[in-house]
């Protein structure tokens, strides 16, 4: 078991890494709280404390329906994390294609379904005759199973509430986004997610404290949400000639490992294109190589052997977004700008940062 940002990794499915967050012992010592303070049992606690791990488990298949369902897009996930107000998977991006982010936001609370379904049938086959007015009584074995069912029907109907960026918010602005604008129809989901935060927050007041963290949790998401997408579509109507840094230091395929670490001493710059005495480029060269290389072959031998070859380079009218994505999946760390057959620029992934930083200062909406 590993810990990580204070969680504890329970284990992994499909390479997604499960974790369980610190802050989930609260939710057992809550119940265990409340059973006692209601004048239960031991064994009443117990059976709350098993009844909220169940839960959970069912809220992790909900996630991995989630991941699965991202997966069949090609969009990976980096861990699940489960916190005393439900699970969270980190999706890497969220499909943009209005079909494919519904399809994702769908598959998890159609897994509850799917649960339910499973457990209401196996209460349907038993001998015993279950009533709903078991569901009033403190949670044990006689029930176990119906209740178990019911909070998971209770998770698709809380799930679909178009609270954006909750499932059902994001299913709405998947419908939005195929007659809008995806901008728009963020922006528009916002103040619906935001409208029923502040509902939750209300109901939370009068009965459970839960919600009124769920409340917190959409009110804020939806709005960094927001302005997510809004960059994202930002950058897509700038190019890679916008942001390309034209003061960049030329290496040479013949200086030393012991000039260039001086070139990195003298300024900023950490990545390099290197070039051809014919003023082709060569490779690139950075500051890991240069570690790894002067630590192996001391300072005096010439670059040329070390330096990556260039498998990608840019021109000036590329969409820079295209340009970001390429950049942050092949992990490339610097590109050079050709024009005419001449490396006009190059362009790293601070430099795209920085643009969108300036362009959204400039332009205020
Ligand atoms: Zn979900």
């Amino acid at each position: 078991m590993k810990l990580t940002k204070g969680s504890l990794e329970l284990g992994a499915v499909k390479a997604i890494p499960i974790r369980i967050h610190w802050s989930f012992l609260l939710i057992i010592v809550y119940i265990a709280y409340l059973q006692i303070s209601e004048g239960g049992d031991w064994m009443q606690v117990l059976w709350a404390i098993a009844f909220v791990l169940s839960l959970f488990a069912c809220v992790t298949l909900h996630e991995l329906g989630h991941a699965m369902a991202a997966l069949r897009y090609g969009v990976r996930t980096r861990g699940i994390t489960l916190y005393p107000i439900g699970g969270v998977a980190m999706l890497e991006r969220i499909p943009e294609k209005p079909l494919q982010e519904l399809a994702v936001a769908i598959a998890g609370p159609m897994v509850n379904v799917v649960i339910a379904a499973i457990l209401v049938l196996i209460l349907w086959l038993s001998p015993v005759e279950y009533r709903l007015e078991d569901l009033k009584q403190s949670i044990g074995s006689s029930n176990f199973l119906l209740q178990l069912a019911a909070v998971n029907i209770i998770l698709v109907l809380f799930n679909l509430l178009p609270a954006f960026p909750m499932d059902g918010g994001r299913i709405f602005r998947a419908f939005l986004a195929m007659h809008m604008d995806r901008v728009k129809a963020t922006r528009f989901a916002m103040y619906v997610g935001q409208g029923m935060a502040v509902l939750f927050a209300i109901w939370g007041l009068q009965s459970n404290p839960f919600l009124i963290l769920i409340a917190a949790f959409v009110f804020f998401g939806a709005a960094q949400e927001y302005k997510m997408v809004r960059s994202a579509s930002y950058i897509r109507l700038h190019f890679v000639g916008n942001a390309m840094m034209k003061n960049f230091t030329r290496l040479h395929v013949q200086q030393s490992l012991a000039d260039v670490m001086q070139i990195m001493l003298n300024g900023q710059e950490k990545d390099f294109v290197v070039f051809h005495p014919n003023g082709e480029p060569a490779g690139i060269m950075t500051r890991d190589i240069l570690i790894k290389a002067l630590t192996d072959h001391g300072t005096t031998i010439s670059i040329e052997s070390f330096i990556q070859p260039i498998n990608q380079s840019f021109s000036t009218d590329m969409p820079l977004a295209e340009a970001y994505k390429c950049m942050q999946s092949e992990g490339l760390s610097i590109v050079p700008i050709i024009e005419n057959n001449q490396t006009i620029g190059v362009i790293n992934m601070e430099n795209i940062l920085e643009y969108i930083m300036f362009a959204e200062a400039m332009k205020s909406e």
